[in-house]
């Protein structure tokens, strides 16, 4: 059996003291492997690609929270809104707007998380602050019934370099905690997910409270 279940066991344990919710990313990975996290309890699963989420929800158990933490693109919001529990990548006006008009659709009210980009390269998503703050008050003044926005989500550098990986982190943490001062923000603003297999703790220590984690859990893709 790939998955690491001491491995699982142990990161529940770490989290279980700082009330931080873990999502198992299995992208690419087996539904047995998934089942077989399933069965030590674990019940939120994250995924990077629409088919292959939609594929795997299909002939899973129903009640697994599926977060989707790839990049979204508008023209397949349709296929995962039925079911998604929380969309992770949230990085443009437009999606958001189809997002809402899905939620709709299915007579449903769709978690968020809006993307920040934190990290130095280039090829990774999301907003910058700038953008982030005029996302946030368009949202404001739209009136999406069908979206809950529930904080942000960022990926720092994919470096050795802690301090920096930290800084990114602790950048985050303030982009968060301005945001849940603004109007267009509630108290369903509470989500924090940042940290991943090779930085979930600095992520902890530095105020995540959702972290992402695949290849500790299932080996690596
Ligand atoms: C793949 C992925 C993860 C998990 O990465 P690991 O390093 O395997 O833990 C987390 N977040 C996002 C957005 C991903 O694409």
């Amino acid at each position: 059996m790939p998955v690491f279940q001491e491995e699982y066991k142990n990161i529940v344990k770490k989290l279980s003291t700082s009330n931080t919710t873990l999502v198992a990313v299995s992208k690419t990975k087996p539904v047995e492997d998934i089942e077989a996290l399933y069965q030590l309890g674990q019940r939120h699963f994250g995924e990077n690609y629409v088919q292959e989420l939609v594929d795997k929800q299909s002939v899973l158990p129903q009640d697994i929270r599926w977060h989707f933490i790839g990049h979204l693109q508008t023209n397949k919001v349709k296929y995962i809104s039925p079911f998604v529990f929380m969309i992770h990548g949230v990085d443009s006006a437009k999606l958001l707007q189809e997002i809402d008009k899905q939620g709709a659709k299915h007579d449903r009210v769709i978690d968020v998380l809006l993307q920040v980009h934190i990290a130095q390269e280039e090829t990774k998503f999301g907003f910058n602050e700038e953008e982030l703050m005029q996302v946030l008050t368009q949202l404001g003044n739209d009136h999406a019934h069908h979206i809950r926005l529930r904080g942000l989500m960022g990926m720092a550098s994919f470096s050795n370099d802690h301090d920096l990986v930290r800084n990114e982190f602790r950048y985050l943490k303030s982009i968060f905690d301005a945001c849940r001062t603004l109007p267009a923000t509630d108290q369903h603003f509470n989500t924090l997910s940042m940290g991943m297999s090779g930085d979930y703790e600095l992520a902890i220590a530095e105020g995540s409270n959702l972290v992402r984690i695949g290849s500790l859990l299932f080996g690596s893709r």
